[in-house]
């Protein structure tokens, strides 16, 4: 049905199909030619809507009641008693789609409960009381379904206040947001411009969020590494995890002892490796690389960083800057592109590290 088709969330007060005031009055509902938006000046006012109604004015007194859950009622098909006299004026003008001039007694009256659907959106009506996100995405829906399902715009769609000869103010208030939205005053000009921007898309359509912000993350730190190791062979056409054997200061305590992991997330750190490569012949290279490891799993591998031998001994520092998820854990490691076997006479890591939480 169409309140599916446009996404509004909704349940059935048993008894809506058949429930309304068609007999009491003798006044059919219908043809249709427009709806009316109510607040309800109350709090858990479904019963009273569907069941109880209110001093000399018997229910239903609409045909949805939306609280604040966003989760709209169907109370009633049939002729409610929401609209009371409709000004002529304002009256047509929404039949036309036309701008809505104040209601003017002065113009006639029309019965608006023989011919407005009606919605009364749970809000005190105090100013002060707001409409949730939820329950303005939905109120927004619902007029956009019958809109569309009658294949009106969105000046069919009107506040009791501008059809109403008894002074209703109804509805206001703030609005928590809306899509993009944030907290904004309820018009009905604006209700209506986002009905009509939701009828220019198919009915699935649902408008952008604001973003969430990001969840608070808790760092604890920095904690200093100074690792390292000396003189060890480095073998041909090989990624060789540099296993730090010497612990100046690890305290993340996150090294174990002659072992390639650094570092274990979640973490962020920043810092850089010195490396002293011996018998690399000039022009030749050694790569470099970070490598993220799940287990013994390889994850990632990052960025290679290039070193060239160069006379006399080749001498570089590399950077280390990551963030490292949880669960996540990090190795340096050294691919040696010449066809000899080379001596990394040392390789020192200093890195300033912020576990996170
Ligand atoms: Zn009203």
């Amino acid at each position: 049905m169409a309140l599916t088709a446009e996404g509004v969330p909704f349940t059935e007060y048993s008894g809506w199909t058949t429930r309304g005031r068609d007999g009491a009055t003798g006044e059919p509902f219908g043809e249709v030619h427009g709806i009316l938006n109510h607040h309800t000046a109350g709090s858990n006012s479904l019963r009273a809507v569907a069941v109880d109604g209110a001093p000399a004015l018997p229910a239903p007194l609409a045909h949805t009641f939306l609280p604040k859950s966003g989760v709209a009622v169907l109370v009633s098909c049939h002729r409610a008693n929401h609209a009371g006299l409709a000004a002529l004026n304002s009256y047509t003008a929404i039949v036309n789609e036309t701008a809505i001039p104040k209601p003017s007694k002065a113009s006639g009256t029309v019965d608006g409960n023989d011919r407005l659907y009606g919605i009364e959106v749970e809000n005190l009506g105090d100013d002060r009381d707001t409409y949730t996100r939820a329950q303005y995405d939905t109120w927004v829906r619902w007029n956009a379904a019958l809109c569309r399902h009658h294949g009106w715009g969105a000046g069919s769609c009107a506040g009791h206040l501008e059809t109403s000869v008894e002074g209703k103010v109804d509805p206001r208030g703030p609005v928590e947001g809306y899509g993009r939205r944030g907290r904004f005053t309820f018009t009905t000009a604006q209700l209506r411009a986002d009905v009509h921007e939701r009828l220019e898309h198919p009915a699935s359509w649902s408008p952008d969020q604001a973003s969430t912000p990001p969840k608070e993350i808790t760092m604890t730190g920095p904690a200093y590494l100074n690792l390292g190791i000396t003189g060890y062979e480095l073998a041909p056409d090989l990624w060789d995890d540099v296993e730090f054997t010497a612990e100046w200061t690890d305290e993340t305590g996150d090294h174990a002892a002659n072992s390639a992991v650094f570092i274990k997330g979640p973490a962020r750190f920043s810092g850089s490796l010195s490396l002293r490569l011996d018998h690399l012949p000039v022009g030749d290279s050694v790569q470099v690389r970070m490598t993220e490891y799940d287990g013994d799993t390889v994850v990632q591998d990052h960025p290679i960083h290039e070193v060239i031998g160069t006379p006399g001994g080749t001498y570089s520092i590399v950077s280390l800057v990551k963030r490292l998820g949880a669960g996540r854990s990090m190795r340096v490691r050294l691919l040696n592109q010449s066809t000899d076997g080379i001596e990394v006479a040392s390789a020192v890591l200093s890195a300033l590290a912020w576990k996170e939480s």
